[in-house]
């Protein structure tokens, strides 16, 4: 399999680079040249299968020929041995419809499922290449612990980590500093999260600084990520169906990026029954008002009950455009310019009624949202985090629909709280944070600052690990 990037200017690569190249180097996003169509007896054989069983079935045909099969097996075997149900992602039934737990990783949020896998991918591309691998990101919350679980101790990589101080959640943010491999570099800055996020901009633009060092970056554009995602629809399509090809399955996707329900795309795209995809959003809305009317135009972000969702601009959004674009990068060209000069993008009524065809889409507020957390409570003594509860309101209709259960709730214990009374009781990767060891660095919030201490520290590995 080769990839393309949506914006046409990258030559086609193969697995391996698509995914150490990230985001395309014409600031494009990469997909596939083409998607792959199962057979229904394929679909029928996949339905029994264990997750990581099937986990090597769906990532086969994109790997192609960048890894032997043998290694794809036993990368997926080390990537999901560390979750700790032996379903890696089951369905469970609670107060009256189906729900696909996500948050049995180490992090306990649903990021570990891809971010597990690419940790071991870049690992082994890195040690057949003898390369190394810098990773640079900044983090509100859920990203930055399950990139650098995913990556911890591994050879080759260096990872850092920024976050504004004191405006994560204590919890989140022990997360990330109690890991104390010498490969793992926190960085609290004295800022805010946009402070972060500009710094880590501009030394992604200090293209000698990139270039010297090495970086990379493992948001959620990486190619692995939503091929990764894609196999828990699989797999809860085998457990709901009984492998039966008629019957169709609709799922809500608590959504920000744009990156897990576009997994879900992408797995209908290759044949598998699903019914409705729900994009359940919170107040930050751009997605549900593009459903609706055809146009895209970014509103402010506004702080919510469900964090990991306070986004605007959603960085996965480019690809289900090419895709709605008959893959014409020259079309995507232009609706991306359309967006940088009005700051609005809109598509024509024949295509705004085929994201109709795609799509449901339903915006939740703070207070659907704690009012869902109590209802599901009390209907049985079901615990949602906040995101999975703004799935769950979005999927008021549809009461047959798979709601992504995206994070434990003891990781957002204030919603539950404020929603309850009742405190989580928290699962053994949160269990003990607050009495361990920590170490971490704080930065004024300049790029400056950042990049004197990343190159301190990587010229310093360099002297002793030659
Ligand atoms: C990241 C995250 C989401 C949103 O996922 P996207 O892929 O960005 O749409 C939802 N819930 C939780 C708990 C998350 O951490």
């Amino acid at each position: 399999m080769r990839y393309l990037s949506t914006r046409g200017g990258v030559e086609p690569v193969g697995f391996a680079e698509a995914v150490m190249m990230g985001l395309g180097t014409d600031g494009g996003l990469l997909v596939p040249e083409h998607i792959p169509r199962l057979s229904e007896d394929t679909l029928v054989a996949w339905s029994r299968l264990s997750f990581q069983a099937l986990a090597v079935e769906v990532l086969a045909p994109f790997v192609g020929e960048a890894m032997p099969r043998a290694d794809l097996v036993a990368l997926v075997e080390h990537s999901y041995g560390r979750f700790s149900h032996p379903e890696v992602t089951p369905v469970v039934e609670q107060a009256g419809r189906p729900w696909l737990e996500l948050f049995h990783g180490p992090t306990a949020a649903f990021k570990d499922v891809a971010l597990q896998l690419l940790g071991n991918l870049f690992e082994y591309f890195i040690a057949r290449e003898r390369g190394v691998l810098r990773i640079l990101g900044a983090t509100s919350g859920d990203t930055g612990s399950a990139a650098i679980d995913g990556v911890r101790g591994k050879a080759g990589i260096e990872i850092f980590i920024l976050h504004p101080k004191g405006r994560v959640s204590p919890i989140q943010e022990r997360q990330m500093t109690t890991v104390l491999d010498a490969n793992v570099h926190n960085i609290a800055v004295e800022g805010t999260f946009d402070d972060t996020q500009r710094i880590v901009k501009a030394l992604f633009n200090d293209l000698a600084f990139k270039r010297d060092y090495r970086l990379g970056a493992v948001n959620s554009i990486n190619l692995a990520r939503i091929l990764a995602q894609t196999i828990y629809y699989f797999y809860a399509w085998g457990r709901l169906s009984g492998g039966d090809p008629a019957h169709r399955v609709s799922f809500s996707v608590p959504t920000g990026n744009f990156g897990d329900v576009f997994a879900g795309w992408l797995a209908k795209r290759m044949g598998l029954p699903i019914d409705r995809l729900i994009i359940a959003t919170n107040r930050n809305d751009i997605l549900s008002r593009f459903v609706a009317s055809g146009v895209y135009r970014a509103g402010e972000v506004y702080h919510t009950l469900s964090p990991a969702m306070d986004i605007q601009l959603a960085s996965n959004f480019e690809r289900y455009l090419y895709y709605l674009l008959d893959q014409d990068p020259a079309a995507v060209r232009a609706l991306l310019a359309e967006m940088e000069q009005t700051g609005q993008l809109q598509v024509d009524g024949e295509r705004q009624r085929r994201v109709a065809e795609d799509f449901d889409a339903r915006a939740v507020s703070d207070a659907e949202t704690l009012a869902e957390i109590r209802r599901v409570y009390q209907a049985g003594g079901y615990l949602l985090c906040p995101h999975t509860a703004v799935g769950a309101r979005a999927a008021a209709d549809h009461p047959d629909a798979v709601v992504l259960a995206t994070a434990h709730p003891a990781k957002f214990e204030t919603a539950v709280v404020e929603a309850i009374g009742i405190e989580p009781a928290p699962p053994p990767p949160l269990r003990g944070l607050l009495e361990r060891e920590t170490r971490c660095v704080e930065l004024p919030a300049e790029a400056e600052a950042v990049s004197r201490f990343m190159r301190e520290t990587l010229d310093t590995s360099a002297r002793e690990h030659p």
